[in-house]
């Protein structure tokens, strides 16, 4: 990947990255896309002649929509929000449209944190070894490339914890704070995970 088409450094939210970070598995099966400069960005768009604050380019080249935060992906674009879809409560985009990175964060949290919530107490030695794999392909596969690659260096550092429910989903909530602290977000207390993703909160406003 060319320093051109390589991620915008200062635009990222979170930390700087160098190329060799960049790298990866997707980069590697992937060639790299023809840059240029482009009148109307789309899904199969060309690299802009000039990325706005925020826009995270994808490994191959050109903007990507999953690592990149709505607002600054309309700035890109030059566009606004169609009136309908923008409300102080929902994104700006409708929300039956590809996600942007906090859509996508959202219901990855969403489903990382219930998986542990409805995780045995007692797992088998073949459930804790199957929650190790599937958490090393999530770590690869995640969408965001460059949130993948943190997910990743932080878990060589924080071996997953798996051995009963309790375990799962506070090392699940670390990892979480880990990227609230990333982005400069409150860090959640880990003690009361259960509370938010298992049990409803203790006083009461999410019982039926
Ligand atoms: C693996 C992974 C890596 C990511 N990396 C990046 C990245 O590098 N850059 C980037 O811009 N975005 C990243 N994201 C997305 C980011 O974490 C947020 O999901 C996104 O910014 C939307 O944030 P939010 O404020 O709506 O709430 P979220 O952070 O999505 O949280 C959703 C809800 O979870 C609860 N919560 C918050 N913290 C915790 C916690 N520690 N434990 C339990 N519950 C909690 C709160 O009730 C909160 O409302 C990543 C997401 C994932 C799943």
């Amino acid at each position: 990947m060319s320093q051109g088409s390589s991620l915008q450094k200062k635009n990222v939210r979170g930390s700087a990255r160098t190329n060799h970070r960049r790298r990866t598995l997707r980069e590697r099966d992937m060639a790299p896309g023809q840059a240029g400069p482009v009148e109307k960005q789309d899904a199969d768009q060309d690299v802009p002649a000039k990325l706005a604050k925020g826009v995270v380019l994808g490994p191959d080249g050109k903007p990507c929509r999953t690592c990149t935060d709505v607002k600054s992906w309309f700035a890109m674009t030059g566009t606004k929000p169609k009136k309908a879809a923008a409300t102080a409560t929902t994104p700006l985009f409708p929300a039956d449209c590809p996600p942007d990175v906090e859509m996508l964060g959202r219901s990855s949290w969403t489903l990382l944190h219930s998986i542990a919530a409805t995780y045995p107490t007692a797992p088998t030695p073949q459930l804790q070894s199957e929650t190790k794999s599937f958490l090393s392909t999530f770590g690869k596969l995640y969408p965001c490339w460059h949130c993948a690659e943190d997910f990743q260096t932080w878990m060589t550092k924080n071996t997953p914890r798996v051995s009963s429910r309790s375990e799962f989903g506070t090392w699940m909530c670390e990892a979480h704070n880990a990227v609230n602290e990333k982005l400069g977000k409150d860090q959640f207390d880990c003690t009361r995970w259960e509370e938010r993703w298992r049990t409803g909160w203790k006083d009461g406003r999410c019982d039926p």
